[in-house]
């Protein structure tokens, strides 16, 4: 069985640290990709970098992107910048995120209306350079779909740490999204979002560990790895009917049905 981790932050310490030991440890663990978005215009080259550290049984895929969570004083050049960035480096780049929009933040900072912005723009650059998604969404799933319904992006993507009801989730598959499947299901208290990856059809998952970030339940305070998607993988098999070489060999192809590589 081989697996992919489609959303690590590998440039955020401390998986930056020592990155030759904890490649060789995901080798180990038979984790043959990771995709890895950017979140500012401030990691962009950190993040293209990394896709040197490829190897043989690993290959790291760059995406670029401008998070909601760091929208702070950025003004609409910066799109064009990263417009410029990705003009100049599409062939390396699998999607364009992460980007979204996050309710919580746009409450405390009142920048929804910068947030659609920068989200709509960046749809728009995945629909001119047909890249697909990397979405993050926090109590915004209708600010997010009243876009993407009237964007209409036809590579689809990833709805990145998916947690919500049924409903919610099928809203994007319908709109030719996978769901990233992380630790959220390790935690018996998401019993709405655990319920809803036990019903959706096993072509709509992928795995993500989002590491560093989004500990598992038992693990809260520790830095998140990618060495967890196994923990996330061994999780969901407990929901699911298919075995695990089944839920393993579908969420490959999964993941090839996105990213092309
Ligand atoms: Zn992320």
């Amino acid at each position: 069985m081989l697996f992919t981790d489609s959303h690590c932050h590998l440039d955020f310490q401390p998986l930056n640290e020592d990155p030759n030991a904890l490649f060789t440890q995901c080798i180990k663990a038979n984790i043959h990709r990771i995709i890895v978005p950017a979140v500012s215009p401030k990691n962009w080259q950190q993040v293209l970098t990394l896709k040197r550290e490829s190897r043989k049984n690993l290959t790291i895929l760059p995406c670029l992107g401008i998070h909601p969570w760091y929208l702070k004083g950025l003004t609409f050049q910066v799109l064009e910048q990263l417009a410029a960035m990705i003009e100049k480096h599409q062939e390396h780049l699998i999607a364009i995120g992460e980007c979204g929009i996050d309710g919580k933040i746009a409450k405390e900072q009142n920048n929804l209306v910068q947030q659609q912005q920068f989200f709509r723009q960046q749809v728009l650059l995945a629909k001119q350079y047909h890249k697909p998604l990397i979405i993050h969404h926090r109590r915004s799933h209708n600010e997010l779909i009243e876009i993407l319904k009237q964007e209409k992006p036809q590579t689809g993507g990833f709805l990145h740490g998916f947690s919500g009801s049924y409903q919610q989730g099928k809203t994007y598959i319908d709109m030719g999204f996978k769901l990233g499947i992380g630790g959220t299901i390790t935690y018996e208290r998401a019993e709405k979002t655990r319920k809803a990856v036990k019903r959706f059809p096993l072509d709509t998952l992928v795995l993500e560990t989002d590491a560093p970030a989004m500990p598992l339940s038992g693990e809260q305070g520790q830095p998140n790895s990618p060495l967890n998607i196994i923990k996330v993988f061994e999780q969901l098999c407990l929901l699911r009917v298919e075995t695990p070489e089944d839920i393993a060999t579908q969420l490959e192809v999964n993941v090839d049905n996105i990213v092309h590589v």
